[in-house]
C-alpha cells in the first residue's frame, strides 16, 4: 500500500483532507512526548495475514546496537516515560536482553511480543527478562477461536501463543500489579473498533474459561489500510469503502488525543516517523529524522503534524491507536 493510493482512494470517496477536519490546537505534536515507539527488525517467527510491516520468517531487517544506544541516549535526555519496543518478533533481535535491561533503568518498558516465540526454547528466557524488568506485555489476539487464529497467524499458532500466556500468568503477569498484559483487540472485516470497556469483562470471562489465559487490560483499535491488510482491501476493491466508513464516523472528539501528539515511531535504521502507520506506509520522516539527531538536540520542538488520509482511522468512532480507543 502507498500513500498515494490511499490519497486517490479519497479523492474517489469525495474525502476532505485530514487537516481540514482536526481543530487548529489539535494540529500540533507535544514538546513533551511520552512514548518513544520503536521499532527493533522486521523478523518475526509468524507471518500473519494482516500484517502491516510485512514481518516474516525471511526478514532480515535489525536495529544494531549502535541504533539502539542512541534510542537509550534520546529516552534518558528526553524525558521520555515508555520505551514501546515493537517489531517484528522484538525477541529475535540479538541485542534485545541487553537493549530491555537497560531501557529497564531509565523508564518504564512495553515490548509487543506474538508470545507463540516464547514457546520456542531459543527465546524462552525472555521470559525471565521480562519478568525482572517488569515489563508491560502486548500481545495482539483478537478471539478465543483456534481456527480464526490459525488462519491469520498459521497453524498451530493458537496453542503456542496460550500455553506461552499461561506460563507468563504463572510468574504473575496479569495478577501482580507491575505485572500487566494488555491485549490488543481488532476487529475482523471492516468493523471500527468496539468500546474496549465494554468488551473488556466479556473477553477476560471468555479467554480464562476457554484457555485458562488471564489479562490485566483489553485494548480496540481499529484497522489501518496499510501493509497486506491495506493491500487487500485494494485487490478486493473495497478500499474506497472502507475509508469512506471512517469518514463517515468521524469523531472531533478522538482528535484531541491523537497518538503522534505525544509518541515518536522509530525505525529498525533510527528513522524517526510519525507513527507506526506512516512508518509502514513509508512516509516522510518527522522532523528530526534520526534518532541520532533527536539524541543530539537539547530539546525537541512542537511540529504541525502532517496529517494524510490514513488519519481517518485514529479519529473514526472510539478513535485508535496503538494502545487501543482514544476516547474513553
Ligand atoms: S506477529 Fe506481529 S509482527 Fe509478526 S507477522 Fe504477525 S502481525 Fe506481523
Ligand atoms: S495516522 Fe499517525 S499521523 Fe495520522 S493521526 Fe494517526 S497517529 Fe497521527
Amino acid at each position: 500500500m502507498e500513500m498515494k493510493t490511499l490519497e486517490e482512494s479519497c479523492e474517489r470517496a469525495g474525502i476532505p483532507p485530514f487537516g481540514q477536519l482536526v481543530g487548529e490546537e489539535f494540529s500540533f505534536t507535544s514538546e513533551h512526548p511520552t512514548n518513544l515507539q520503536v521499532n527493533v527488525g522486521y523478523r518475526c517467527n509468524l507471518a500473519c495475514t494482516h500484517c502491516f510491516l510485512d514481518c516474516g520468517p525471511m526478514r532480515d531487517e535489525c536495529m544494531s546496537r549502535e541504533t539502539m544506544e542512541d534510542v537509550l541516549r534520546a529516552f534518558a535526555k528526553h524525558g521520555f516515560r515508555v520505551l514501546d519496543i515493537t517489531g517484528g518478533s522484538p525477541e529475535m533481535n540479538p541485542n534485545i536482553e541487553w537493549f530491555i535491561d537497560e531501557a529497564a533503568k531509565i523508564g518504564h518498558v512495553i515490548v509487543r511480543s506474538n508470545f507463540a516465540i516464547l514457546e520456542d526454547p531459543n527465546y524462552a528466557h525472555m521470559i525471565d527478562v521480562y519478568d525482572r524488568n517488569n515489563v508491560e506485555l502486548f500481545v495482539s489476539m483478537s478471539c478465543s477461536e483456534e481456527p480464526t487464529v490459525d488462519k491469520v497467524r498459521g497453524k498451530g499458532s493458537y496453542k503456542k501463543i496460550c500455553s506461552a500466556w499461561r506460563k507468563l500468568n504463572e510468574r504473575g503477569y496479569a495478577r501482580d500489579p507491575e505485572k500487566v498484559i494488555d491485549v490488543l483487540f481488532t476487529p475482523a472485516g471492516e468493523s471500527l473498533a468496539p468500546d474496549q470497556a465494554k468488551l473488556e469483562p466479556t473477553y477476560k470471562t471468555n479467554i480464562k474459561n476457554i484457555e485458562d489465559c488471564e489479562l490485566t487490560h483489553l485494548y480496540c483499535s481499529t484497522n489501518v489500510a496499510v501493509g497486506r491488510y491495506g493491500d487487500r482491501l485494494e485487490r478486493e476493491g473495497r478500499l474506497d469503502e472502507y475509508q469512506r466508513k471512517l469518514y463517515d464516523n468521524f469523531n472531533p472528539d478522538a482528535t484531541r488525543n491523537l497518538m503522534c501528539a505525544y509518541q515518536m515511531n522509530v525505525d529498525y535504521d533510527g528513522r524517526i516517523y510519525e507513527c507506526d502507520s506512516y512508518h509502514a506506509l513509508g512516509a516522510d520522516p518527522a522532523m528530526p529524522q534520526t534518532i541520532g539527531e533527536l539524541a543530539d538536540m537539547d530539546s525537541i520542538p512542537s511540529r504541525r503534524i502532517n496529517f494524510t488520509p490514513v488519519c481517518l482511522t485514529c479519529a473514526a468512532g472510539a478513535g485508535s491507536g496503538c494502545s487501543g480507543n482514544t476516547v474513553c
